[in-house]
């Protein structure tokens, strides 16, 4: 199989990440609750697997990472226990995941918030003029929150201008690093953010089901579940101190320490050297999807602007039955469809046709997985496989 679905899940992962994983489910009990070694030792290595996670993000004090249950989880805890008063505004990018919109969504219809959307446009992408006029209009907002790279077209944000920004009218910024935390710097200092939300299983070739939020001093989150954190167990209330407030039930210490390998082993392999990879790649597949006359870019296609994740379509046809064709005759694992981001298809236009096929590439992608894609897209797009024509499997729309 070849696998260009990274921007959805990484695979392969590295082998200290499966050891790591199998070894903790092994030998891993109930952690900080137990009179057993490793339940003792519990805290101690969940500090260890923390200052992995600060090390990464360029964050001095480690206890401000909290565990939770993957990305969307420190979306809607960052989002969704925010101390919101009615009439607060929150600014969004046109480009969200559901993992972002959806929470902010609910939180404006219940909190009465206002809510402002950066306009995304092919001619100016992310305006920070459109930014700084909310910022110094709108004396409401409280809370900037942008994703850091687009899941759809793979764009970068100028998200250390927009924390600037933040930062300059003193507003508390939410970064979303789930298609960037391995595969790009991301600095909490630098971006002057105040609350980072990143998953395991992308670019940090960890595990699913696990993730972090970065919960800046100064951020006055309440508590969003209550239960057990082990360390309290005579209170009948969760206690107010982070990062436990946030980790409430039984600790899945095998996740978070397979996820702190992972982002060890980023460190060790280097941030530059994954992406110098995966530009390169990246490099190779646009420039030849420019040479394939049927076939359509979205985005940013500057490899400097993007992450490795391409969407295109094949004009004229469903991108659902491109991508089924791409997988069923040719072995190629990748996704068609909205990507969980239909904001992002409302703002380059693919909404209405059923949104694209995107390709991500990853650190172990190869020159012959882009290549198998390319050698596929030529031959559909050739006379004898022109879908509609003689194929029964892809539809035209
Ligand atoms: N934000 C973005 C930009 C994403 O691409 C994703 C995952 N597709 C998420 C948030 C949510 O991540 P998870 O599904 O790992 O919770």
């Amino acid at each position: 199989m070849h696998y260009l679905d990274n921007a959805a899940t990484s695979w392969p992962k590295p082998e200290t990440v499966y050891e790591t994983m199998d070894q903790g489910f092994r030998q891993f009990l109930s952690a900080k609750r137990g009179t057993s070694q490793t339940s003792r030792h519990g805290a101690a290595t969940l500090d260890t697997a923390r200052q992995a996670l600060a090390d990464l993000l360029n964050v001095s004090n480690p206890s401000r990472v909290v565990f939770t249950g993957g990305c969307t989880q420190s979306l809607n805890l960052a989002i969704q226990a925010f101390p919101w008063k009615p009439g607060d505004g929150i600014v969004i990018s046109a480009l969200e995941h559901n993992a972002m919109s959806r929470p902010v969504r609910k939180m404006v219809r219940e909190k009465q918030l206002e809510l402002h959307v950066v306009p995304y446009t092919d001619d100016e992408p992310f305006s920070l003029t459109a930014y700084e006029q909310l910022l110094r209009t709108k004396p409401n907002i409280r809370l900037v929150a942008t994703m850091h790279a687009s899941n759809v077209i793979g764009s970068i944000l100028p998200v250390e201008e927009i924390g600037r920004l933040a930062k300059q009218y003193g507003k508390y910024y939410l970064l979303d690093a789930a298609q960037t935390a391995g595969a790009l710097p991301v600095d909490a200092k630098r971006f002057n953010a105040d609350l980072i939300a990143l998953p395991a299983h992308k670019s940090l070739y960890g595990p699913p089901g696990v993730g972090a939020l970065y919960v800046g001093e100064d951020v006055p989150l309440q508590t969003f579940m209550e239960g057990g954190t082990g360390g309290d167990s005579g209170e009948l209330a969760v206690q107010l101190v982070v990062p436990d407030m946030f980790e409430v039930g039984t600790i899945p210490m095998p996740q978070i320490r397979a996820m702190a390998a992972g982002a060890r082993w980023v460190m060790e392999t280097g941030v530059d050297t994954i992406r110098r990879h995966e530009t390169r790649l990246l490099q190779h597949l646009l420039d030849e999807l420019k040479t394939l006359p049927e076939v359509i870019v979205y985005g940013h296609t500057d490899v400097e602007q993007k992450t490795p994740v391409v969407s295109f379509n094949l004009i004229g046809q469903s991108p659902k039955s491109v991508g089924e064709l791409l997988f069923d005759r040719y072995d190629i694992a990748l996704r068609a469809g909205f990507h969980c981001a239909p904001m992002a298809h409302q703002a380059i236009g693919t909404l209405p046709i059923g949104g694209t096929i995107r390709a991500s590439l990853g650190y172990y992608t190869t020159i012959e997985d882009v290549d198998a894609l390319l050698e596929a897209l030529r031959e559909i797009t050739s006379a004898t496989h022109r879908v509609g024509d003689k194929d029964p499997v892809i539809t035209r729309f």
